[in-house]
């Protein structure tokens, strides 16, 4: 499971998961999850990793579309998330 979606129901996983890189058993799914609003050492890691990953767009579209509010997704925490996310809707009107 992705480490960013696993709060999602496993019959309504994004197929795009299946290439997720924070599923590598390596990296401890709590670094996605900080518990702070900046990144601490741990979410750093976590974004460097979604910076390599190749569904990090997938990943972030699909956290701006469900509005999560927590945890890292496409490598952003969710101040700059929610920031894009404001960008994306004026660029849209
Ligand atoms: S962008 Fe980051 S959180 Fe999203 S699937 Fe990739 S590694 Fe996981």
């Amino acid at each position: 499971m992705c480490a960013a979606c696993r709060e999602i129901p496993s019959m309504d996983m994004p197929r795009w998961t299946e290439w997720a890189a924070c599923k590598n058993p390596a990296y401890d799914p709590d670094w996605w999850w900080p518990e702070k609003a900046e990144p601490d050492e741990r979410a750093t890691i976590a974004v460097a990793v979604c910076r390599t990953c190749k569904v990090r767009d997938l990943c972030l579209d699909y956290a701006i579309q469900h509005r999560e509010v927590h945890g890292i997704w496409g490598a952003l925490m969710p101040a700059a998330r929610n920031a894009l996310a404001a960008s994306r809707r004026r660029r849209a009107v």
